[in-house]
Parts: C-alpha cells; structure tokens; sequence
C-alpha cells in the first residue's frame, strides 16, 4: 500500500494546460496570448472601493465575514440576479459565494455529483469540469458541438452547434446533471434560445440538474444577447448558475465567484463550502458589493462597465481577426468572451513541428509558436475529452482583452515571421 501517493479519487489527473503553459510562458518570455486575462487597469471606481475599503473605519472589515456570502455582496447580488431572472432571489439561501467560479462549480460537483451519476459535459469545456466530475465519483459522457460553416467566407463562432439526436442520446436515468457554459470558453459561442429550449426540454424530461458556466455573461457582442438558461420556464428549479467576479470587473485575481438557484440546491453547496472554504475575503466582497451597486444604478445605459466593455474588446476582437488572417490563420470569429479560436492547419507545410514530441499537434503547434515566433496561445484539445481531442488539433486559442499596443506588438510580430518565411 502506498501511503504517499495520490488518494484514488485523484488518480490518472495530470497536470493542467495552465500549469504547463504558465511555465512555458515563464522559460521563454513570449508575448502572452495564452490565459485568459485583461493586461489593463480594471474600471476606477473598482479599485478605489478597495482603497476606501482598506482604510473604512470599521475594523471588522478586515476580519471573518458570514460564511457563504458576505452581507452587502449576497444582497446586491441578490437584487441584480433577481432583476435579470425575473423572480425574487433569496440573499442568504439561494446564493453562494466562494473562491472564484471554480469555488463555486467545485462546491457545486462536491454537493451534488455521487459516485455513479452520469454528468454530462458539452465540449468543449472549460477544462476543470472533467476531474472535478471524476473527483465528486461521477461519470462524464461528453457531447462535442460540431463544427459547420456551410461554405460561408466567414467563420464564426455560432457555427458550432448541437446535434440534437447526440445530445438526446446522451441522457438516460442514471444522468444526474449536465454542464452547460455559455458564452463557452475557448469558442465564444453564444447559445441561442433554441439551444437552450432544447437543453432545458431534455433537463425536465429526464429530471436532470443544469449547471451553468455564465462567467462571460457580460462579454458578449452585439447583435448577440446572453440568455440565462435559469430564466426559461421550468428551469429555475433545476439550474446552479455560476458567475466570477473576475471575468464581470476585470479583476481575475481577486478570485471571487458566486452561484445562484433555488434554495434546495444551494443549500448543497453551502454544506460543501462550510468546511472547505469556509468564507472568502471581507474586504474583497465588500469592494465588489460597492462595484456593483454602482453598475446596478446605470445598468443597460452607455457608462455601465458592462455595456462599455464588450464594445471596447470588440475592436481588439477584429484587429486580432485582421492580424491572424494576414498570417495565414482562419479565425473563428468568436460572439462572446474574451478568445478567439483560428485554424492554423494551413501553415502546417510552412513550419517544421518535429522539435516538438506532444501526443496532439494544437499541442506541438503552440509550443513551437512560444519557442521560435514568441508569441503564446492555448491548445484547445485541453478542452476535450481524450477520446475527442483530436477535433482540437487543428485549433489555436488567442485571447484578446490585451492592450492595444500589445496586439500590435503581436501583429508585428507575427508579419516580420510572415515575412521571413515568404
Ligand atoms: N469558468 C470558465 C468558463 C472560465 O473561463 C473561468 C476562468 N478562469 C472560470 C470558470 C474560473 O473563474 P474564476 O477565475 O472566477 O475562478
Ligand atoms: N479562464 C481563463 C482561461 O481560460 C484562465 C485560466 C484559469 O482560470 N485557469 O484562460
């Protein structure tokens, strides 16, 4: 018996695409498209709540606050979601709030996947979701969105969908829940109200709970609309929606999330997240409180963060569309988040990958990238399931809420390559 290894339940886990790529990005310094975060200063006022907040004459604010959601933050939180679903929201009972959205989508696997529940998860996924089904005892089943463009010139994200006799084959019994994330990270695919319909008719039919992964809810781009699946008929009673704080401020590193639904499924998360994390950061919440009573009091208008945002990246969104084109890529242009998706596989007689010696070429492509262009991207067969990653081989993910300086630096670069290899 090996009393140092691995618990059974962890076991055949490896070492994440982040940790990989983070020291890839560490030993080669390139220009880093790769993780998924703003390099610019988050809104003003968010920052300056914190300041005010660190200095806030009440101390206790610097001390344990209520467990699973601090006071002015579950109570915003509870008046803006209540406001967006369209039913009351009960601050204490119907939402959590813990370490990011993988505190909250891990205090959600924990308190509500047993050993034996089929989960299943729509590739592809944000990649933390597979182990931490395997991990709560659950069987993943996977159903991949197929990729179809009917010949038009130009890709885009919402040609990725569903195939509906897939995805209904894909439920029995046994399926306890399903794993849904929209605006999905890496695509930026949307769902449209039919996609979503048809996943809540299957969830009622079989009496499935839906989770979903609603970080992006606020990066999105015109024409396009998120809808939130907890808001059609029927469906509060089953979904956990889970948002971040990260994604909604541009403030990835102060690791706040939340999950949001009906008393009788939260309160499983709450008794997970009672003895594990316990309770989050006071002043933290209490900054992010004070960010969103601001937006709540302009929301929909021009100043509101969340209108301003999505309309700012969605001109980094298409310099970077130009830039990967005129290097010989197919960007898939993305309706939502903050990523882009392009097909390299034309560049693949220009380059020589035999340096690199991964199982998947998105992986050897992106490694040789870091290594000899300097430029930094994510293999998007991370997203996949093993038996389905070669549908990501021929995939680079970019991710562009960067400065714009930095995008041009990216430009240039990958011209002046162009250029030497003409
Ligand atoms: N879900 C998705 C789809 C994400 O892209 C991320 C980004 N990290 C997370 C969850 C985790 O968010 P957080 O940083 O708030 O834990
Ligand atoms: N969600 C971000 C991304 O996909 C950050 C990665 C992470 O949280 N591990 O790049």
């Amino acid at each position: 018996m090996d009393k140092f290894g691995l618990p059974a339940r962890y076991q055949g886990q490896q070492e994440s695409v982040w940790e990989e790529y983070i020291q890839l990005a560490a030993d080669y310094d390139p220009l880093d498209l790769g993780q998924g975060f703003p390099d610019f200063s988050p809104p003003e006022y968010i920052i300056s709540a914190l300041d005010q907040v660190i200095k806030d004459k009440d101390i206790l604010l610097h001390q344990y606050t209520r467990g699973c959601g601090h006071p002015r933050l579950i109570s915003i939180l509870s008046k803006l979601y209540s406001h967006l679903i369209g039913r009351s929201i009960d601050p204490e009972k119907e939402i959590l709030v813990s370490t990011g959205a993988y505190g909250a989508l891990y205090s959600t696997m924990m308190g509500h996947i047993d050993q034996g529940d089929e989960v299943i998860i729509i590739e592809p996924f944000f990649d933390c979701y597979e182990p931490m089904v395997l991990t709560a005892g659950g069987i993943p089943r996977f159903v991949p969105l197929r990729y179809n463009n009917n010949n038009s010139s130009i890709l885009k994200s919402s040609d990725w969908t569903l195939d509906p006799e897939e995805l209904e084959k894909a439920f029995n019994s046994k399926t306890k829940a399903i794993i849904i994330n929209t605006p999905n990270n890496p695509l930026g695919k949307v769902f449209t109200e039919n996609e979503l319909q048809m996943i809540a008719n299957l969830c009622k039919k079989w009496n499935v709970i839906c989770i979903s992964d609603e970080v992006y809810e606020w990066l999105v781009y015109e024409p396009q609309k998120h809808i939130r699946i907890a808001s059609l008929p029927g469906m509060w009673e089953r979904t956990i929606t889970v948002g971040s704080a990260g994604k909604t401020f541009s403030i990835t590193g102060w690791k706040i999330g939340w999950a949001y639904g009906p008393a009788n499924l939260i309160h499983n998360l709450h008794i997970v997240h009672q003895n594990s994390i316990y309770t989050c950061s006071t002043p933290l919440q209490e900054a992010i409180a004070i960010g969103f009573e601001k937006e709540f009091s302009c929301l929909g208008q021009d100043n509101c963060y969340f209108t301003s945002l999505p309309r700012q990246l969605e001109q980094k969104k298409n310099y970077m569309a130009d830039f990967l084109t005129k290097m010989g890529m197919k960007p898939i242009i993305p309706d939502g988040g903050y990523f882009m998706i392009a097909d390299w596989s034309s560049l693949e007689s220009e380059i020589d990958l035999s340096a690199e010696n991964d199982k998947y070429k998105d992986y050897c492509f992106t490694k040789w990238l870091t290594k000899n262009v300097g430029i930094q991207g994510i293999p998007p067969s991370a997203f996949y399931s093993e038996s389905h990653k070669p549908l990501g081989e021929k995939l680079v993910r970019f991710c562009f809420i960067k400065e714009d300086e930095k995008l041009k630096k990216a430009a240039e670069i990958l011209e002046n390559w162009k250029q030497r290899n003409n």
